[in-house]
């Protein structure tokens, strides 16, 4: 089985946080406050041939403060998806759970690697599907 996962999706993620909080702290953003951030962190093939993608997915969003409900914080989750792009494959799309929210302002450094389990988690279904799906790729038809 060929597999190919990208070296180190948690280096990402601190980048993606910082640039999400350096966007919304010049007040006129570009970026959304809520938006998703998708990221390829792994790519396997099938046995017969269909690709099996995973993608971080970064779930930036803006909340009410629990106290008062007069201002609003920022925050960061994070989740997986996993595509099987197989033709008839029998379970093409596994979803995996987000964590809790973290806030924006948090240390970067402390926040991402809340990622890695979903990471994880997301690959070993990957690789399980990569072995033993039999659906053939698209191409091929
Ligand atoms: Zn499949």
């Amino acid at each position: 089985m060929h597999s190919q996962t990208a070296p180190n999706p948690i280096e990402t993620v601190k980048d993606e946080i910082r640039d999400q909080r350096r966007h919304l702290s010049r007040g006129r953003t570009i970026l959304s406050e809520n938006r998703t951030d998708n990221h390829l962190i792994g790519k396997f093939q099938a046995v017969a041939g269909a690709t099996v993608e995973t993608d971080l997915n970064i779930v930036f969003s803006r909340r009410w403060k629990k106290v008062g409900l007069t201002e609003r914080e920022n925050t960061v989750k994070f989740a997986a998806t996993v595509r099987c792009t197989g033709h008839g494959c029998a379970d093409p799309v596994h979803e995996v759970p987000a964590t809790g929210e973290f806030l924006l302002d948090g240390d970067a450094d402390e926040t991402a690697p809340a990622a890695q389990p979903v990471i994880d988690a997301a690959r070993k279904w990957a690789q399980q599907h990569a072995e033993t799906c039999r659906a053939l790729p698209y191409s091929r038809y």
